[in-house]
C-alpha cells in the first residue's frame, strides 16, 4: 500500500483518524501540552511527518496491541508504550520496528495531555495484552481490534474467545463512553454495538452460527462467522 490509500480525517475535537484504506486506523488525540498517537499502523512512510503537520506538540505513541498491522510505522518513532503481555508478539513478529524502544504500561496508566486525560484500560481477548484508551471527559473509547464490527481475528494462539466474551460484557456494563473508535472497519460505532457483538460471539460459541469459507487467505480450517454486521474469524 502507498500513501494514496491513506485517509486522514478529523473524528472529534482535537482527534484525528489516520486510516489505511479500509484497513487499520490509528488515532491522534491532541491535548494542550502533548498528543497521543494510538497505534502506528498501516504502511504510511511519512506517518510521523503527517502527525507533525497535525500537531506541533510532543507526541507519545501507545499501542492497542502488538499485531503487525498496528506497528508498521513504529520505526519512525523513538518509543512506544505497550502492555508487557504483547511485547513478545512484537519481538516474535515479522514487523521491523527499527530502534523504537518499547515501554511497558498497563491498565490504569493515565496519559495527561494537558486538559485531557486518556486512561489505558485492559481489553483482552483478541490478544493477551490488549489495551483500550478512554477519554473520560469527552466520552470516547479507542478500542483496538477487540471491539470492532469485524470480522475480528480470533483464531491465533494469543486469542481467547471466552476472555473476549467476558470483556465485551464488562465494557457493555460501563457508562463511560458514547462513541467507540475501533482500529478496523467502521468508525465511530455506538456502545449499543457491544450488545450485538456479544450476541454474535455467544451464538458462535454455542454453535448456532454456521461458519463459511473466508474470502481471504487465512490458515486452513479458519471460518468466518457473521451475525448482522458483527463477526469473527475463528
Ligand atoms: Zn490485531
Amino acid at each position: 500500500m502507498n500513501e494514496m490509500n491513506y485517509n486522514i480525517h478529523q473524528v472529534a475535537e482535537n482527534t484525528w483518524a489516520m486510516q489505511e484504506g479500509t484497513m487499520v486506523s490509528s488515532y491522534l488525540v491532541i491535548g494542550s501540552e502533548t498528543a497521543l498517537l494510538i497505534d502506528a499502523g498501516g504502511m504510511l512512510p511519512e506517518m510521523r511527518e503527517r502527525v507533525e503537520e497535525l500537531t506541533g506538540l510532543p507526541v507519545t505513541v501507545t499501542l492497542t496491541h502488538g499485531h503487525g498491522d498496528h506497528i508498521h510505522c513504529l520505526k519512525q518513532f523513538e518509543s512506544a508504550c505497550v502492555d508487557p503481555a504483547d511485547i513478545e508478539l512484537i519481538r516474535g513478529g515479522q514487523t521491523d520496528i527499527g530502534k523504537c524502544v518499547l515501554k511497558p504500561i498497563g491498565p490504569g496508566h493515565i496519559f495527561d495531555l494537558g486538559g485531557r486525560q486518556i486512561e489505558a484500560l485492559g481489553l483482552r481477548g483478541h490478544t493477551r495484552g490488549g489495551l483500550a484508551y478512554l477519554d473520560r471527559q469527552n466520552r470516547l473509547l479507542f478500542s483496538g481490534d477487540t471491539i470492532n464490527l469485524g470480522p475480528v481475528f480470533m483464531f491465533m494462539p494469543e486469542s481467547d474467545f471466552d476472555v473476549l466474551i467476558a470483556e465485551l460484557k464488562r465494557y457493555d456494563a460501563m457508562d463511560d463512553f458514547d462513541l467507540i473508535f475501533p482500529a478496523h472497519n467502521k468508525h465511530p460505532i455506538g456502545p449499543e454495538k457491544i450488545k450485538d457483538m456479544i450476541a454474535c460471539a455467544e451464538a458462535v460459541r454455542d454453535g448456532k452460527i454456521e461458519g463459511t469459507e473466508p474470502q481471504r487467505p487465512l490458515p486452513p480450517g479458519v471460518k468466518v462467522y457473521m451475525k448482522g454486521d458483527c463477526g469473527f474469524f475463528r
